[in-house]
């Protein structure tokens, strides 16, 4: 007799392993585009910084004055070195023409609008590639379970209204965080240690008066974001691929049995669903953000079904 080849429990969770590297790759790549911000955000306060700064440092009055062809140079250049690669859309453009009007009113005006810029630059990235990612990810899970390799991507994963909308309450938390702290130093004065503070990396913990610690909750929560869209179109595409084979009777969730599943996922590890189940529960939803748990197709025993 020859032997089955059958699919294993570990290449199951070789599988699962790759998901969870992607997603770490994923989140790099995120913190990339707004690493690019903070940076072009921290070289101009400190250009700010030299340009205005009195004996006491960089204060409010002296920032509160008319904005003038300097700043606007500031703006421009920042501006230039984040759109490097990127097409913007009408929405960026809107964004980015309010930003260039706020840039002209005062010096403070013109700092913060770097601020808008460059963070709202880099959340158009994050949203093309996070739009991106699904969709190669819906494409990638179908092929691999069907074994078709023509996919055709469902609409609610190309237009991925929910993360497009995400991304942007978040990008306004960070400009809003990033700015507000900011404002506040200036508003004490900017001496040479404070701006020191302001754009000291920020590695692990968090500090006060400090552009990364201001600015790390929003961008979290975009990475987040992006492997959050990632699971829901993996799941998506296992979903329609049991759909189209007619063969799936059965699913089984499956964790990557590693020692870092949570309590939740252990105990679903190896139950057993029919696949057009409605009441079962569903990865990264019933369970937790992120999770990468994934049903694959079973017996009613729960010998897994998936071919490697
Ligand atoms: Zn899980």
């Amino acid at each position: 007799m020859m032997m089955a080849k059958m699919p294993t429990v570990k290449q199951v969770q070789q599988h699962i392993q790759q998901l969870v590297n992607q997603d770490k790759q994923d989140k790099k790549q995120v913190n990339d585009f707004y690493d690019q911000a903070l940076t072009i955000i921290k070289n101009s306060l400190s250009a700010f910084f030299v340009q205005y700064a009195g004996k006491t440092g960089l204060d409010y009055n002296t920032l509160a004055q008319q904005a003038n062809s300097w700043d606007k140079q500031q703006f421009e250049t920042a501006i230039n070195i984040m759109m490097t690669g990127i097409q913007p859309t009408d929405d960026l453009n809107k964004r980015l023409m309010a930003a260039r009007f706020q840039s002209q009113i005062k010096h403070r005006d013109a700092l913060q609008a770097i601020v808008v810029a460059t963070v709202s630059i880099a959340t158009e990235k994050t949203q093309n590639y996070g739009n991106q990612t699904a969709v190669n990810q819906y494409k990638k899970e179908y092929a691999h379970v069907t074994k078709q390799p023509n996919v055709s991507v469902p609409k609610s994963i190309t237009k991925n209204d929910d993360f497009n909308s995400k991304v942007w309450v978040n990008n306004d938390i960070i400009v809003h965080r990033t700015n507000q702290t900011i404002d506040k130093a200036v508003r004490k004065t900017v001496d040479k240690s404070l701006l020191r503070d302001l754009v000291k990396p920020n590695h692990d913990k968090v500090l006060q008066n400090n552009i990364d610690s201001a600015s790390q909750p929003g961008i979290s929560f975009n990475k987040s974001a992006v492997v959050e869209s990632s699971v829901n179109s993996t799941n998506s595409a296992r979903s329609d691929a049991f759909s189209a084979s007619k063969t799936t009777e059965y699913v089984s969730w499956q964790t990557d049995k590693d020692d870092k599943v949570c309590d939740i996922c252990q105990s679903y590890d190896g139950a057993v669903y029919e696949v057009d189940d409605p009441n079962k529960p569903i990865p990264g939803v019933d369970s937790h953000p992120n999770c990468r748990c994934i049903y694959v197709a079973s017996d009613s025993d729960g010998n897994l079904l998936e071919a490697y």
